[in-house]
């Protein structure tokens, strides 16, 4: 029986089958824990993932992106010779998941991206005990601990109160954070249309067919100045300073993302409304699930590792940095 740190290397490869998890470079076979760019890359020849995260492959990249897809659901089981592999609700973004690996009663999980507070479009994070976790970083310091989410769309209803004849442009990504924004007004009973920049079309579209509900979506291209003064347009963040944004009447420029609570990017951007919302744990929340887990053994990646890793030290674990090349550590999707 290999110990829990043999079982993968640091490249997220499980030797025993010869599979990598969320690999840069394209595999012969690979499990996807999300659709985000830095994760899901086309090139694979077969694609293990659930079958929300296929679909948001396919809808980025084309059908054939990969050699062949085998869509698994939450939960369920898959043996390949001695290895059991298992996806786990995540709760970053529709279809996100993490990967129990087990061998010989040895567990391993790699969480992808991951969040635990509720969120109506993605399926909710579930505790995974394990020996071994390998962890994402994103906001991994002290500093990053977030607001509550309603709380900020409050602050953004306010502000479209203070400026009703003002439009409210708020920069999202189109991967996740456009959708749970949309969501979030929902939930806060904004019943209004809410207008879209191009870039977001296909993938609401796709969040609403998969059975998450965002109301009423038109696309702001075929809208008047009229009808978008007091209204939410939502574009990616690249599309605030161009030229698409100047048709808007007067647009309240808003940003919708974890690092929105460093002043200095709202400032760099500017935002004049910065929302922090984020996808990610906070620091509390990540130093919480991994003592949750059990883990005795803790990898990091994607972000802030040095500051995690320190802190996991001095909570007596074994902690190392993974360092993976080609993870965007701004992370452009989050
Ligand atoms: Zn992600």
């Amino acid at each position: 029986m290999p110990p829990a740190s043999q079982i993968l290397d640091r490249n997220l490869h499980i030797r025993r089958i010869d599979t990598y998890v969320d690999p840069v470079a394209p595999r012969e076979r690979a499990i996807i824990t999300h659709g985000h760019a830095d994760h899901a890359r086309p090139g694979h020849g077969k694609v293990l993932a659930t079958a929300d995260t296929i679909a948001i492959m396919q809808a980025r990249y084309g059908d054939d992106c990969a050699g062949a897809f085998q869509a698994v659901d939450y939960g369920e089981p898959i043996r390949i010779e001695d290895v059991t592999v298992t996806l786990y609700p995540a709760g970053h973004i529709l279809g996100s998941a993490q990967l129990l690996i087990e061998i010989g009663g040895q567990r391993v999980v790699v969480t992808g991206d991951y969040k635990r507070l509720p969120d109506k479009t993605a399926q909710a994070f579930e505790l995974v005990p394990c020996d071994l976790l390998v962890t994402e970083a994103t906001f991994a310091l002290p500093v990053f601990q977030h607001p509550h989410p309603a709380d900020e769309i409050t602050r953004l209803l306010a502000s479209m109160r203070d400026h009703p004849e003002r439009a409210h442009l708020i920069g999202a990504y189109a991967l996740g954070k456009a959708q749970r924004v949309i969501s979030l007004l929902r939930e806060a009973g904004y019943d209004r249309p809410i207008y879209l920049h191009g870039a977001m079309l296909r993938l609401c579209a796709l969040y609403q067919e998969r059975g998450i509900a965002l109301g009423d979506l038109r696309h702001a291209t075929e809208a008047s100045k009229a009808d978008l003064a007091g209204a939410v347009v939502i574009a990616p963040p690249s599309a605030l300073k161009d030229r698409w944004s100047r048709r808007l009447p007067d647009p309240v420029l808003a940003m919708a993302s974890g690092w929105m609570s460093v002043k200095q990017r709202a400032r760099q951007r500017g935002v004049e409304l910065p929302l922090v919302i984020s996808d990610h744990v906070d620091w509390p929340e990540l130093l919480e699930t991994i003592a949750d887990t059990g883990a005795q053994t803790v990898w990091v990646t994607h972000g802030r590792e040095d500051a995690l890793v320190y802190q996991c030290r001095k909570n007596g674990l074994v902690a190392e940095p993974l360092n993976i090349q080609g993870y965007e550590d701004e992370g452009e999707e989050e």
